[in-house]
């Protein structure tokens, strides 16, 4: 993708007061089901330019950490939101709830920050721009965002992943 991440900041909202929201687990917070965290350089680095806002949208619906993992069903986090389809866990319970409660926290933080842009983790049920696993736990992917994702671009956020930069 290149520099057109770039180009769309600037053309859109100029440089110095652009706010980008980004999955915590990025930034370095261990916030992911294992405890731990995927810092991304790529992204820590747009944190000199511009100014990062943390979060994880699974903490943020209830969620503990560390966490069974959890996958939306064969479709996609606008399925989940329209309720034709659930998050569900390894273990095989439903979280569903948790993962539009989430979404709802991290539109919030969204709006109270005026934030333009969402960079999150590829392939989460979450966070996930394009992307995400099947709900078999087998590392199968389908197209299609996660439930944060799927909010934010509802409400006019643009969103990408860290793999895009
Ligand atoms: S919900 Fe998003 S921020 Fe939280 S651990 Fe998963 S990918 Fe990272």
């Amino acid at each position: 993708m290149g520099a057109s991440w770039q180009n769309l900041l600037r053309k859109n909202w100029g440089e110095s007061m652009v706010t980008i929201l980004c999955s915590a687990c990025l930034l370095g917070v261990n916030c992911k089901y294992n405890g731990k965290a995927s810092p991304n350089e790529r992204v820590l680095q747009l944190g000199k330019k511009y100014n990062l806002i943390p979060v994880c949208p699974e903490q943020l619906g209830g969620l503990p950490t560390p966490r069974v993992p959890q996958e939306i069903q064969g479709m996609d986090g606008d399925a989940v939101l329209d309720g034709k389809c659930k998050v569900v866990n390894k273990e095989g319970k439903d979280v569903t709830e948790n993962f539009i409660r989430g979404a709802h926290e991290t539109l919030k933080i969204a709006k109270l920050f005026n934030a333009k842009l969402f960079i999150g983790k590829q392939r989460s049920p979450s966070c996930a721009c394009g992307e995400t696993y099947d709900g078999s736990f087998t590392g199968r992917t389908v197209k299609g965002d996660g439930v944060t994702t799927a909010l934010l671009k509802r409400n006019g956020i643009k969103c990408m992943s860290q793999e895009e930069l």
